[in-house]
């Protein structure tokens, strides 16, 4: 829970000695609690008041890190039970199962299937990011070979799913350094697959028999000195699942709830055998509330909605998606190729884009910076407007990549064209038409 200035006053030397920048300790105490200073720039402050103030601002929900590198992921860290409350932090990582009852080529086609199956939209690359290996045999050397066997295959992030600590220890001696979900501990195991957490400085699940069982292991767990902890309720019924999602993640914010105050995973593979039943249950969980969702298996015409929607539910109510401002090389263009300008919201820039594209008619897309709106709402907000264009134009360096002096404008922006004509002399601003699936049309006749 967040500390009034007053409180982290309290905790400060007030010796007023001014080496954080301000005069007095009360002053940066209310500077602390208005998260416009940092502790660390008071030099004097005793240790025990820095880990009592990094635990009264560490986030209601642990944060979380799987894997290393490029495709480790972040899970945890929300702090509203509602998106339009603020937003939602980190977005739910989607895992593949493999286990040792599967067939060489089928571990093999599903592993392929998470590494190919990457889908790119508004700039940015969707996908799955762990593979979950279980061991159905209990065998720890079968289990090994597996994780080897996956490891080599991917470099994507990697949980290891048994509930027999020797099992789970014979898959970390091979990926411990990648940094793998250890799932799980339960309470016959606890003890066992913490120290191997502990040892291996890797996250660790709790899986309990309910909730209330997760949430004592989770506690066990801290006490024993393993924060990065990953929960699982145990349930699975859709609607007890469903509804330990809701309890965790309201205990955790509301209550304030220390043993459920971590990132949750749903398994929606053991949910259901019915691929389609088992997408929307997983749909149900990237809403509320899971940090991990494990599928059976990678089918696309499931994954691409999925990640999608969480996409849409994981970006920020409040700041539309934008798109880089600046000059757009669409099929090679050269000096006498068509020029075409549009805002900066993503969606504008993609369906703009993809219609040059599609025309075959190399251009340039000129792509202006307004705070991500789209053409009618920008120019609503006179955001894009004639003197503004006009210098983001001058400013571009397009002129030095063209010889021609024309400009197509959307067709919603029509009545700008006067303003811009004014604004750059010697330019022919030429009005495109009003919807991206008419410009295939437009530039074929462009001249
Ligand atoms: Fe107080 Fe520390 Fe600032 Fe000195 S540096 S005034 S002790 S808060």
């Amino acid at each position: 829970m967040a500390l009034t200035g007053i409180q982290i006053f309290k905790l400060l030397p007030k010796t007023n000695c001014g080496k954080c920048g301000v005069p007095t300790c009360l002053a940066f105490a209310m500077n602390l609690a208005a998260g416009k200073a940092e502790l660390s720039s008071c030099p004097t402050v005793s240790e025990e008041a820095k880990a009592q103030l990094a635990e009264a601002s560490a986030p209601p929900i642990r944060p979380i890190t799987v894997g290393t590198g490029a495709t480790a992921f972040k899970v945890g860290g929300e702090t509203v039970m509602f998106r339009h409350e603020k937003r939602f932090e980190n977005p739910t990582a989607i895992a593949v199962l493999v286990t040792d009852a599967m067939s060489d080529a089928d571990v093999a086609a599903r592993v392929d299937k998470f590494n190919k199956y990457v889908y790119e939209r508004v700039g940015l690359k969707l996908r799955a990011q762990a593979v979950a290996i279980k061991s159905e045999s209990g065998d720890p050397a079968k289990f090994e070979a597996l994780v080897d066997k996956v490891a080599k295959a991917t470099d994507g992030a990697l949980i290891l799913m048994s509930e027999k600590p020797d099992v789970l220890a014979a898959g970390l001696k091979k990926v411990a350094a990648r940094k793998p979900l250890i799932y799980a501990a339960t309470k016959a195991t606890v003890e066992a697959v913490g120290k191997l957490a502990k040892e291996s400085g890797c996250a660790v699940a709790v899986k309990g028999a309910n909730l209330e069982e997760a949430a004592s292991l989770t506690d066990a767990l801290d006490k024993a000195g393993v924060k990065d902890i990953v929960i699982d309720s145990g349930a699975r019924s859709v609607k007890q699942a469903f509804q330990d999602e809701i309890i965790t993640r309201g205990s955790a914010l509301v209550k304030k709830f220390r043993p459920l105050g971590y990132p949750t995973i749903a398994l929606p593979c053991e949910m259901t055998k019915n691929p389609m039943k088992e997408a929307l249950i997983a749909s149900m969980f990237i809403s509320k509330y899971a940090g991990i969702i494990v599928l059976s298996d990678l089918l696309g015409e499931a994954l691409f909605p999925l990640v999608v929607e969480r996409l849409n539910i994981f970006t920020d109510p409040q700041r539309p998606l934008a798109t880089t401002p600046g000059i757009y090389e669409i099929g090679a263009p050269n000096e006498s190729s068509p020029l075409l300008i549009t805002t900066n919201f993503s969606l504008t820039y993609f369906i703009v884009s993809g219609e040059i594209e599609s025309s075959k008619i190399p251009s340039y897309l000129l792509v202006m910076d307004t705070e991500g709106l789209s053409v009618m709402t920008a120019w609503a907000a006179g955001k894009f407007v004639a003197d503004l264009m006009a210098a983001f134009i001058k400013k571009s360096g397009i002129e030095s990549k063209i010889k021609h002096r024309k400009l197509v404008i959307p067709g919603y922006s029509a009545s700008e064209s006067g303003g811009l004509e004014e604004e750059l002399p010697g330019w022919e601003i030429m009005v495109g038409p009003r919807e991206g699936s008419h410009i295939p049309a437009y530039l074929k006749t462009w001249k």
